[in-house]
């Protein structure tokens, strides 16, 4: 018995974990700096931990109250109908539900590279194919219309990334329009908004009123803090919003991330604290890493270092883990996550160190 041929289907490469890396070194994960996976270095809001452990003896009854409250608290907060918010588990269960609301078998998408990706793996998944436009070094990583444009084949989903990852570069909101306007009708334009908070650009969920033709994800796992929950959204049009019944998978997220979720909403001050430590940090990485770097709206910034595995194992010894970007396809660069202030410092102290002693490659 085997499963069906999956050799086409790479498997995900997520940023290293504290456990993982402390067993490995016999190091006590207390000493670590994990700087991998823009996540909030200041942890859940309280009130969201509150309500998480509130929601715990309710575990045992199927989520279905929770999931509305939730649903109906963010189509308030966005000026959406309900039925236009695809709540689901983290932003990636987003993706696989406009997937399967979209693609035919052999249909393809379109993804920027580097990039995310969970892309082109939920495409695969669901018999589908991808093709990539290059967001490129030579042009700091710019984003616009016509990159898209240029290698834009009629593909049924297009994803621009905004802030992108690992990059932080933005596409800007006329360029978005632009392309809404551009792609044939039968194209969904997917801009993924994971790092929307840590941007100075506005979200583009406004523009789903003039537009049916763009989806926004949205997730609670990076400025809120609830990654290891998993719940995230997607906004979509409403003209096509009620695909949502047809696709998702039955009480996609659960009591307990709802209730948090909800929790999470609530307390503004955390999510405004960690917008504003994530941009001091990235602010401070630029600043004082002795290495190039570019500038990003995002909780991270990507640093060119020569050799990124070996300034990624050399940082590790020292307690300081980082993203080898070689898996997204920058063999050059690692991308470090903002900490707090504590933890930026150790890592510029730390690279900056290594950067000097570790040869380019
Ligand atoms: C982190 C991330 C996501 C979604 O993460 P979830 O934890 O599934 O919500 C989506 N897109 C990009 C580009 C990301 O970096």
């Amino acid at each position: 018995m085997q499963p069906r041929d999956l050799s086409a289907h790479a498997p995900y490469v997520p940023g290293r974990g504290t456990e993982e890396v402390a067993r490995e070194l016999g190091m006590d994960p207390e000493d670590l700096t994990k700087l991998s996976s823009n996540e909030n270095p200041h942890g859940p809001s309280p009130k969201a931990v509150a309500a998480i452990e509130d929601a715990a003896p309710t575990v045992s009854v199927y989520p279905k109250t929770a999931h509305t409250d939730l649903t109906e608290r963010l189509a308030d907060k966005w000026g959406l109908e309900a039925e236009q918010v695809w709540v689901s588990p983290g932003a990636d269960g987003s993706i696989d539900y406009l997937t399967r609301a979209m693609l035919e078998p052999d249909d393809r998408i379109l993804e920027p590279s580097p990039g995310f990706s969970y892309y082109s793996m939920s495409a695969r998944y669901h018999h589908g194919d991808a093709a990539q436009y290059e967001v490129s070094k030579g042009d700091d990583f710019d984003q616009t219309a016509d990159l898209v444009l240029d290698a834009y084949d009629g593909e049924r989903m297009v994803y621009l990334t905004t802030p992108h990852n690992p990059t932080g570069s933005v596409l800007p909101r006329d360029e978005l329009v632009e392309l809404a306007e551009s792609v044939e009708d039968h194209t969904l334009l997917v801009v993924d908004e994971a790092y929307g908070e840590f941007a100075e650009e506005p979200s583009a969920i406004d523009l789903l009123s003039e537009y049916d033709n763009i989806a926004v994800l949205r997730t609670f796992s990076k400025a809120y803090g609830l990654a290891g929950l998993r719940i995230g959204y997607a906004c979509v049009p409403e003209a096509w919003a009620d695909a949502y019944a047809r696709v998702n998978t039955p009480f996609a997220a659960s009591e307990v991330a709802c209730r948090a979720a909800l929790a999470a909403l609530d307390d503004e001050e955390h999510v405004e604290k960690s917008v504003e430590s994530a941009r001091w940090s990235r602010a401070y990485l630029r600043e004082h890493l002795d290495a190039p770097t570019w500038e990003s709206e995002g909780n991270f910034v990507l640093v060119e270092v020569g050799d990124a595995t070996a300034v990624t194992e050399a940082a590790q010894r020292e307690g300081v883990i980082v993203r080898d970007c070689g898996s997204f396809g920058l063999p050059e660069c690692i991308r470090v996550s903002c900490g707090t202030e504590a933890q930026t410092k150790r890592a510029v102290d730390v690279l900056n160190r290594i950067v000097s002693e570790v040869p380019p490659a």
